[in-house]
């Protein structure tokens, strides 16, 4: 921590340019040395190859590119115009300052890629970091840290490495701000400690995304993107499909199609094994209990062999007594609630534990539109799903269990950076208001009181109130330079 504030010192007064050209020079060699962390996310939590070259290792120029593009209007310094009836002579401006060094708990699921939008922000806007990388991912996420270090000024970037344990110990030493993203549990305690310690803190927890599938939907086109949204890093993404609410009149046709489609996908190419194996006892006693409760499933339903693999399990005739429903399941598993039409979908919906991402398949673009503003979601599509996660102009947040905190655009900047409001009085004479106080001011007070309400009556009084009132100001301190006061 006191490495990283050191370094900050300097970082925080280099002009954003620099900044971003060392950022561009990292990123430029991190996608030149792809295949690196391609190998060590797929060692590592059992990314398949096209997963970790289009999920995590192709994306840090634009990123960069991106996040440049949001800070260099937002850092700007702003001029606030100020009404020179109240205010004569004054001048003022907005600026933003660096907070110092932020504190950025990670999860696995996306060991180098979901840091992009905390750590170069932070970075960016002139900040150190202290990266705390899951114990699940900690060479992937080290080996993005390392490279990035050495693009920049020794000690601007620290990792602690460890587990919950160090993540909690890292913020006893107090940072200037914390980005945590992971499970709702874990951030309910992170940000209550960041309360408590008077850190700012945004959180982003877990997900439960539904895709509503309508009536009119292109059939082909909704059973591929649910299908990816659902599988892409076996379904172990906060924004990934987890319930299909599919209207009645069609449901028999999605489930058959999908049963098809699931069923010629490779295990290890087309979806990854399980990261670890809590995610699959997680993603058994799901399983289980919507089996015991009624649902049936379609397709899969068990582990592969002996290892991480799961069978992508497709569970038809799903309700909301059962956990697969309820709860973040964070597995290759779909759950299919059949609805009568998109009102009991959206009120269903509506009332998730979880408010992160939700879609809407429907063939009438302007009807998707329509009933995308009644989805109380962070991140709405219609026909397609949550691929804006990475994308640094796009606000990317939640509502209910997955967290206030928001990542990318320039609604996200507050973490980073806080606003410093400057102001310059040009005026040499007193003031009006000041002290000591008499008799015209008040009068004075009443007749401006009048005025903000478009009362007339005793404008005419104005002139003569402030010369009186500013007359009696200067007598006074006149009086009292000469000694005659006090
Ligand atoms: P997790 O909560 O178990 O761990 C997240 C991080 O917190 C890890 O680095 C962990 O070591 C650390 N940690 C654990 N206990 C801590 C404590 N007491 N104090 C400080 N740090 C502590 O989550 P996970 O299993 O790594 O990640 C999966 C979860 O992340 C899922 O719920 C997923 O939806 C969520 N997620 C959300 C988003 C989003 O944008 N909303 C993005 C990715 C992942």
């Amino acid at each position: 921590m006191v490495r990283a504030r050191d370094a900050q010192d300097t970082w925080g007064h280099t002009p954003l340019a620099e900044r971003v050209k060392c950022l561009l020079g990292a990123a430029r060699e991190m996608l030149q040395r792809r295949q690196e962390v391609m190998q060590l996310v797929e060692q590592e939590i059992g990314k398949v190859h096209a997963e970790a070259l289009f999920t995590e290792a192709l994306g840090p120029l634009d990123a960069v590119k991106g996040w440049a593009s949001v800070l260099r209007p937002a850092l700007a310094r702003r001029k606030v115009r100020l009404n020179p009836l109240g205010f004569p002579g004054k001048r003022a401006q907005v600026e933003a300052v660096p907070r110092g060094v932020i504190a950025i708990i990670a999860p696995w699921n996306f060991p180098v890629a979901g840091l992009y939008r905390s750590v170069f922000p932070a970075l960016m806007s002139g900040n150190a970091i202290v990266l705390k990388p899951s114990e699940y991912s900690p060479r992937s996420s080290g080996w993005f840290a390392e490279l990035l270090a050495a693009h920049l000024p020794a000690g601007l970037v620290q990792v602690a490495h460890g587990d919950g344990a160090v993540g909690a110990a890292l913020l006893e030493a107090r940072p200037d701000a914390c980005v945590f993203t992971g499970s709702p549990a874990t951030g309910r305690k992170v940000s209550i400690r960041c309360a408590e310690l008077g850190i700012p803190c945004s959180a982003e927890m877990g997900g439960k995304d539904p895709a509503i599938v309508l009536a009119d939907c292109d059939l082909e086109r909704t059973v591929a993107g649910i299908t990816h949204w659902a599988l892409c890093n076996a379904g172990q993404a906060c924004g990934a499909i987890e319930i299909a609410y599919v209207e009645r009149s069609i449901a028999d046709a999605f489930v058959a199609r999908m049963a098809e489609v699931w069923k010629e996908l490779r295990a290890g190419t087309d979806v990854a094994p399980l990261a670890n194996a809590r995610q699959l006892a997680v993603v058994r006693e799901h399983i289980d209990d919507a089996l015991a409760r009624g649902a049936t499933a379609v397709s899969g339903g068990a582990p592969l062999g002996q290892g991480l693999g799961f069978a992508p399990t497709l569970l038809d005739r799903c309700d909301d007594t059962m956990s697969v429903v309820r709860d973040e399941t964070f597995g290759p598993v779909l759950a299919v609630v059949r609805v009568e039409g998109p009102a009991e979908a959206i009120r269903a919906a509506n009332q998730l534990r979880y408010g992160l991402g939700a879609s809407i398949w429907t063939a009438d673009l302007a009807r998707g539109q329509r009933l995308a503003e009644r989805l109380d979601y962070g991140v709405v599509s219609v026909n397609n799903h949550s691929f804006t996660g990475a994308v640094p102009s796009l606000p990317w947040s939640g509502t209910r269990a997955t967290g206030f905190g928001v990542a990318n655009s320039a609604l996200a900047l507050s973490t980073f950076v806080r606003p410093r409001a400057v102001v310059v009085d040009r005026r040499k004479d007193l003031e009006l208001y000041w002290m000591p106080y008499d008799e015209t001011l008040v009068e004075l007070g009443d007749v401006l009181a009048d005025l903000q309400q478009n009362r007339l009556g005793r404008a005419w009084k104005l002139p003569g109130l402030i010369r009186r009132r500013m007359r009696a100001l200067r007598a006074f301190f006149r009086r009292r330079r000469s000694g005659e006061v006090g």
